[in-house]
């Protein structure tokens, strides 16, 4: 009798073990859908996801984009974009991009290109490689009105959204690099008012399909098993910026799989797309 009751005792704990594996299973798995698609490095991501805006708050959007589909069956034609918020380079990823002659585009700060002299000498060494687009002068949330995202306090004002996007444009210009045409702010989070100065500026708005790294910090294996996974016309999004963090070995293996598998790659310039929320059209 002891003995059955121990068998049902220990039936009864598995049971509530397996409820719990499911359920830290599904939080965990919610919390990596919930990561931002942009290096939060800045600050720290919050202990729990920023509120959502409310009727008091800016409404915000996160952009798509889409690059026209190759169309060929088993022909897959994928656009990696990279963002270069601040701090350094990742060389995992930049060295394989090189040796395996793979085009990408890259966003970058003018906080980020002040300090990276070297990875800028390799982007402008290969021109067939590298498109280089503006991320921001000090990767400040291009969001007109004050609020905070992901903890990082947005630019606030119409003004201030502008200097954003002109400062990092001229630094790019002094730094030896081509006007951009492509903007992607930091946070790739907006508010239409934004999007709409920032489109008059003469910019496309570069939102993405495939939020390749959850902002660098994911871990290398899901970052790997997300890009991998990239399908004909999407844009994926990543950072070339961490290369303490896994997620950038992840990324690398990634690109390997993907030439692997004879995907096309395919800078921004050189494609059509189709952004949402009036990024491109
Ligand atoms: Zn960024």
């Amino acid at each position: 009798m002891q003995r059955v009751n121990d068998k049902r005792l220990l039936f009864g704990m598995n049971r509530i073990f397996l409820v719990s594996a499911l359920l830290i299973a599904s939080v965990s798995g919610a919390i990596a859908a919930a990561l931002p698609p942009q290096d939060a490095a800045v600050a720290a991501v919050p202990a729990k996801p920023a509120p959502a805006p409310k009727a008091a708050g800016p409404k915000l959007v996160e952009p798509h984009l889409h690059i026209a589909r190759s169309g060929v069956k088993g022909h897959a034609r994928v656009a990696l974009t990279f963002d270069a918020c601040m701090g350094k380079a990742d060389d995992r990823i930049l060295s394989v991009l090189v040796s395996e002659r793979v085009p990408a585009t890259i966003f970058v700060t003018a906080r980020w290109l002040k300090h990276n002299p070297q990875a800028l000498q390799v982007f402008l060494e290969n021109p067939d490689l590298f498109e280089l687009e503006n991320h921001g002068q000090n990767h400040i949330p291009a969001v007109d009105i004050p609020v905070s995202i992901y903890g990082i306090p947005s630019a606030g004002s119409p003004e201030a959204v502008r200097q954003e996007v002109q400062g990092g444009a001229d630094a790019m210009i002094a730094a030896g690099i081509a006007a951009p045409h492509w903007f992607r702010g930091s946070t790739a989070k907006y508010d239409r008012s934004a999007i709409v100065q920032i489109r008059d500026m003469g910019y496309r708005i570069a939102g993405y399909s495939v939020n390749g790294d959850g902002g660098s910090l994911l871990g290398a294996a899901v970052t790997e098993k997300r890009i991998a996974a990239a399908r004909d016309g999407d844009v994926v999004i990543s950072h070339i910026n961490q290369p303490t963090h896994a997620a950038g070995e992840g990324v690398a293996k990634a690109i390997l799989d993907l030439k692997a598998k004879g995907v096309e790659f395919v800078r921004l310039q050189d494609v059509e797309d189709t952004g949402d929320d009036q990024t491109t059209q």
